[in-house]
């Protein structure tokens, strides 16, 4: 099968289950596991913080960054189409009571930052408390320029906010733009990052910040039932995948970029590429149909208005071809109109 539903699907190479069932491990809620602690010491020099946590989910770590930067009655500034407000479950105002603020992205995926401001509630006993803005990087594969990483951050402090980002896909953010992700970072008070995406982890997300940060975030890990015994045979997978498979997201992102190119001398026109992403507007009874071609050419897809096509580690360029060929057979199909 050639899975282009989303780079979660990879599969852990034989050195990565090498690598896990080689781990020391300890029990990490007593702090005893030596390589979950590595992990933690790795990503917090990379990303540039003093503190950082191990957890089984990006959805929990973005959870704990939103508990730990706002109480009860405190708001967050929002994308209305960014995993924190609309992929995790309303978790910040189940579990928190923290009100989201969500704003629509503008054309490049982007929250305009004057209406950010706008959007920032006077202190008035009527209103919510503004605490935070929430970023995502990558966005649906787009990465968010430095200069308006910086701009946001001088809107922060202008306004007393804190700035976290869902870096689910950071180091892809990172590679496109061939920086240090700590030049990303930088700007950030807390940052996630998913090791279960395109770097190939089975499991796990890191949260990033300074000490009493993640001192708080830990007491918030363990209440909602993250913190995890001998966990180090998963953190050893994710530094496997920080110290392999960091660099290979630059071959995701031309193979994205092949298909998106073969797709178009076809006569398609995919938005794209972003990064390791491209999306295909179509019918949605075309999309269904698709779909189910696809899937009898063993290529995974999910059907939608705007389907997303994702590559990732396990998606080799002959793979690529297979797909392009087949969409080049469907495009030929009487019953098709690309
Ligand atoms: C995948 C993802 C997350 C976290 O998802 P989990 O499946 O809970 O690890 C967070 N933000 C973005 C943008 C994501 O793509």
């Amino acid at each position: 099968m050639i899975d282009l539903r989303s780079d979660t699907v990879t599969q852990p190479t034989t050195a990565m289950r090498a690598a896990m069932a080689a781990a020391v491990v300890g029990d990490d809620v007593y702090g005893e596991d030596p390589t979950v602690n590595r992990l933690e010491a790795v990503v917090a020099e990379q990303l540039g913080f003093a503190a950082a946590l191990f957890a089984p989910s990006g959805t929990q770590t973005n959870l704990l960054a939103l508990l730990t930067h706002c109480q009860r009655g405190d708001e967050y500034i929002v994308g209305q189409q960014a995993h924190t407000y609309k992929y995790e479950g309303g978790g910040a105002a189940v579990l928190g009571g923290i009100q989201p603020q969500p704003l629509e992205f503008e054309a490049d995926g982007r929250l305009d930052l004057p209406r950010v401001a706008a959007a920032i509630k006077p202190d008035d006993f009527h209103f919510a408390r503004t605490r935070l803005l929430c970023l995502e990087n990558t966005l649906g594969g787009r990465v968010l320029p430095l200069d308006y990483l910086a701009a946001a951050r001088r809107l922060v402090d202008a306004h007393g906010l804190s700035l976290h980002l869902d870096g689910a896909r950071l180091f892809n953010a990172a590679v496109a733009l061939n920086v240090e992700v700590a030049a990303i970072t930088r700007y950030c008070d807390s940052v996630s990052v998913c090791l279960s995406k395109g770097l190939g982890a089975p499991v796990g997300s890191v949260l990033c910040g300074d000490r009493d940060f993640i001192t708080a975030a830990r007491r918030w890990r363990k209440m909602t039932g993250g913190g995890m015994r001998q966990a180090g045979i998963l953190a050893a997978a994710g530094l496997h995948a920080l110290t392999h498979h960091v660099e290979p997201l630059a071959q995701d992102h031309a193979h994205a970029a092949r298909l998106a190119q073969g797709l178009r001398t076809l006569g398609f026109d995919p938005d794209g590429p972003h990064t390791n992403m491209l999306f295909l507007s179509l019918e949605p009874s075309q999309a269904t149909d698709l779909a189910r071609f696809l899937h009898q050419r063993s290529i995974l897809i999910t059907p939608s208005a705007r389907v997303r096509l994702v590559t990732h580690r396990d998606i080799d360029t002959a793979a690529i071809d297979r797909v392009i060929a087949a969409f080049a057979e469907y495009g030929d199909c009487p019953y098709s109109t690309p």
